[in-house]
């Protein structure tokens, strides 16, 4: 009967959720120790120039490889080490090794890339975190101005109040605020003007919708006419076909990153497309 069905329903989920925090549990276990058994690294992904496919800067992307478990997708990991606190100090980890990274390829001529680094909500509340930025810019030997710190919008929005003071110091020291994946929190126009931001990276899933029709073009056109009345910067994320990419440099949209361009990659796979002018002809 209905009772009957009821509770098997019940325990079917409480298996479930029993099954999700083991999970969860061993994953945080593990990653305690990711990062001294050396199984964490970066991967780089290109930002072009709309226009010209002419790569300026990459992002930092965390990828995690564990012996047992596998490849872990950061879309798993990165909710348990921010849960757990663990973000700090990978996210110190990040950082610094995306700001070596950079410098071993200015020294190499590429001095107009930029570095984007994630950054997390918890990071970002850190009081120390100017702190922290300087003394990574310092160790690496990179002028501010060339690392961008990515926030995703509701990280950058909840307690702005809190963060001013953080802002502030970071704007002071040079390094540019980008706003990821934006249109998925809930920023305010209000609270996106005090926030003194470089850049706005439309998420993927506007880019990927658009190919659904005129309504879903005019939101991303209204995202970027936004961005251009503010004076920002407009990023769009997620690119994949060159359809996306034409309607985009239509709308004016400054920079594009995705699949279409290339996929986040090892340092070493990447380089050779950053010492080529123009690699990807939009
Ligand atoms: P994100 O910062 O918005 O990064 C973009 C994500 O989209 C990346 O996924 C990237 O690999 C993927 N992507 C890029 N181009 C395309 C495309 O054309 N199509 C599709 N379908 N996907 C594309 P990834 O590397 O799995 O990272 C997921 C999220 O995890 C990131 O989203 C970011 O929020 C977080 N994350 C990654 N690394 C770090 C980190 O070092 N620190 C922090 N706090 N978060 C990180
Ligand atoms: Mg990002
Ligand atoms: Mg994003
Ligand atoms: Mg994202």
């Amino acid at each position: 009967g209905a009772k009957r069905q009821g509770r098997n329903t019940y325990r079917f989920f409480t298996s479930q959720m029993q099954a999700q925090s083991m999970r969860a549990l061993e994953l945080e276990n593990a990653l305690r120790r990711a990062l001294e058994r050396e199984q964490l690294c970066l991967h780089y992904q290109p930002q072009v120039d709309a226009n010209t496919g002419k790569i300026l800067g990459v992002e930092a992307l965390l990828r995690w490889q564990h012996p047992k478990l596998g490849a872990v997708s950061p879309a798993e990991f990165i909710p348990i080490a921010e849960s757990s606190g663990l973000i700090l100090p990978i996210g110190q980890w990040v950082m610094a090794t995306a700001a070596q990274q950079l410098k071993a390829w200015r020294d190499k001529g590429l001095l107009h890339l930029t570095m984007s680094v994630n950054l997390s909500a918890r990071q970002f509340h850190q009081p120390q975190l100017p702190d922290l930025v300087r003394q990574v810019l310092e160790q690496a030997n990179i002028p501010a101005q060339v690392l961008e710190l990515e926030l995703t919008e509701s990280a950058a929005m909840s307690e702005v109040v809190a963060v001013e003071q953080t802002v502030a110091e970071l704007q002071k020291l040079g390094v540019r605020l980008s706003i990821d994946d934006f249109g998925t929190g809930y920023a305010s126009l209000t609270q996106l003007k005090r926030l003194p931001t470089y850049k706005l990276k439309i998420d993927q899933s506007f880019v990927r919708d658009m190919d659904n029709g005129d309504a879903d073009k005019a939101m991303v056109n209204a995202i970027v006419r936004m961005a251009q009345a503010m004076g920002l910067r407009i990023t769009a994320e997620g690119v994949e076909t060159q359809e996306q990419l034409k309607f985009l440099q239509a709308l004016g949209c400054d920079e594009a990153q995705g699949y279409y361009f290339s996929r986040p990659r090892l340092p070493h796979e990447l380089e050779p497309f950053l010492l080529q002018d123009s690699w990807k002809a939009c």
